[in-house]
């Protein structure tokens, strides 16, 4: 049986890079890097190489993976729109208003 053609798209991690942004901060503020996993589930539902995946929207190239990505940041800024609309919100109204702008920004990015 013939293997599956290579996969000559750039996909996003379906995490959004989450992790990658957690083990920084873990790096810098105990000077520990964890091993990230080699593997990433993207958003098309592919399993790929870490290698394989982008954070810049520019670079990423998988038509589903943009979709998802877009999706994910619209919704990650109505989130932080609510949370920073709560009474009692830790998140101000401006602070809510500065993340959700630029989650629109990363969105429209991935049009
Ligand atoms: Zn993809």
């Amino acid at each position: 049986m013939a293997a599956d053609p290579p996969d000559p798209h750039v996909h996003v991690d379906a995490r959004l890079g989450g992790e990658v942004v957690a083990r920084d901060m873990l790096a810098s503020a105990f000077g520990l890097a964890a091993d990230l996993p080699s593997e990433v589930r993207t958003g098309c539902g592919r399993r790929v190489a870490r290698a394989m995946t982008a954070v810049r929207p520019e670079s990423v190239t998988c038509l589903p993976c943009r979709e998802f990505a877009r999706d994910a940041h619209e919704r990650l800024a109505e989130q932080v729109e609510t949370l920073g609309a709560m009474p009692g919100s830790t998140v101000s109204p401006e602070q809510a208003a500065a993340a959700a702008a630029s989650h629109r920004d990363r969105a429209a990015r991935f049009r």
